[in-house]
């Protein structure tokens, strides 16, 4: 390394000159034709049929999966899905606890009961091993998340579902473009839950504005989805084959979950560029993380082996070892915003057995009917949570960092970006 520039935070110059790194634009005009040729139509409500069933077909056939089913947001994806594979009043979801309400609040609302697990340090994603500790005869569902576009172990999550009989619910709302060794995630698991949340870049890899997705592999879970949220589809009756959902009535059991058509609209343009942008953020991901590799006490969180993807949102990992640079994580993002590098942390976003329901425990229903309150349908008494439960989460929390990535970084900021650490890692550590 070179000899470093007086820090900016001391009154040198700043290693990153550049402050909108993002080339990238989306494509407005073909967003607003889409919209309005649906208007134009009159084509603005409906399942089904028409767009919003092509639009099905096409993310079914993007995902490899074997069935596809539009909503109205990931959470709603996400609740179909446990119903759609048996979660109930009295069961148990396995969740990890670096993750999200999102994640698990529609099997809370079936009156499943969630149960926090430790992420691997390595890929920040929910260890598997620490799983498996938690599984009971009550676990009706592990809940995975594929925080960032990151895909949790596949291999391991499978073997477990297998081995202890119980479906893996994946949260997918950051990884429509994720992979697993080679195949999209859609194609791998039994059912991966999709959210069209915000707008592109800086929304869901797939964004619509609000809407949800939901691929499955298993037709009783398709059929399940089906009966639960889709009422009034097009055609839902010929598709309830299996017993007991063929006997049900073309209302179904009730709810109305489905996708607005001018939603998936959106979405279905910024398909067409999903693939480009996944590949680029993930070139980005490489040459920064290169960049860093070599820094001491700064790690960059890569994915593992069998998928290559991250950063699709959300953006990407650094885990520092504070004791080791002598410097607080605090006063390390604080010296490198000086430097113009932004960087966010340090912590996750969400830590969730540190939230006041799931510590103190929470009356859902009122009159003491609740999964997180004293007994509950066969479950023993909630016993809540405290700091210190999750040692390696709660420690990664002090100290982990998050940097964007870019799909078309100006020239010359990745430079700028690793230069920045370098001069602060080098300077802070004397
Ligand atoms: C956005 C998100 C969801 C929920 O999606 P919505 O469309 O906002 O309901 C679920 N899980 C994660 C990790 C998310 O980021």
């Amino acid at each position: 390394m070179s000899i470093p520039d007086t820090l900016a935070i001391d009154g040198g110059e700043p290693a990153v000159t550049i402050d909108e790194p993002e080339g990238w634009q989306r494509p407005v005009e073909a967003e607003k034709r889409a919209v309005l040729d649906l208007l134009e139509e009159g084509a603005i409500s409906g399942a089904g049929r028409g767009f919003p069933l092509e639009f099905e077909e096409r993310f079914r056939e993007f995902s490899g999966a074997e069935y596809c089913l539009t909503v109205d947001h990931g959470s709603t994806a996400i609740e179909s899905a446990f119903y759609a594979v048996g979660v109930g009043p009295g069961d148990e979801v396995i969740t990890p606890t670096v993750g999200y309400i999102g994640a698990y609040a529609g099997a809370l609302h079936l009156g499943a009961r969630p149960v926090f697990c430790e992420i691997d340090p390595r890929t920040l994603l929910p260890d598997p091993e620490d799983v498996e500790r938690r599984i009971t005869d009550r676990t009706a569902a592990i809940a995975i998340t594929h925080w960032n576009g990151r895909v949790c172990d596949m291999d391991a999550f499978g073997d477990l579902s297998e081995e202890y009989d119980v479906p893996i619910v994946e949260d997918a709302a950051h990884a429509h473009a994720s992979t697993w060794d080679g195949a999209h995630i859609g194609s791998v698991g039994d059912i991966a839950c999709y959210s069209l949340q915000g707008v592109a870049p800086h929304g869901k890899p797939l964004a619509g504005g609000e809407g949800g997705i939901v691929t499955t592999n298993d037709r009783e879970y398709y059929e399940r989805q089906l009966s639960y949220c889709h009422l009034h589809r097009s055609g839902l009756n010929d598709e309830l084959t299996l017993d007991p959902y063929e006997k049900l009535d073309w209302e179904a059991l009730g709810l109305k979950y489905r996708a607005h058509p001018l939603a998936l609209a959106i979405a279905d343009v910024e398909l067409d560029s999903m693939r480009y942008r996944a590949r680029r953020r993930i070139a980005y991901r490489d040459e920064l993380f290169r960049g860093l590799e070599d820094l001491p006490d700064v790690r960059p969180v890569w994915p593992y082996g069998k998928s290559e993807t991250d950063g699709l949102y959300g953006g990407l990992k650094i885990v520092l070892d504070p004791d080791e640079l002598g410097v607080s994580p605090e006063r390390f993002v604080e010296v490198l915003a000086a430097e113009g590098a932004p960087v966010r942390g340090p912590g996750f976003s969400y830590m969730e057995h540190r939230r006041t329901v799931f510590e103190e425990g929470y009356d859902l229903w009122g009159k003491g009917r609740s999964p997180i309150q004293g007994e509950f349908c066969g479950l023993p008494p909630y016993e809540g949570y405290e700091e210190g439960d999750f040692p390696v989460s709660e420690d990664l929390d002090r100290r982990v960092l998050t940097v964007s990535s870019y799909i078309e970084p100006e020239d010359g900021f990745v430079d700028q970006f690793v230069h920045a650490f370098e001069k602060v890692v080098e300077r802070v550590r004397r």
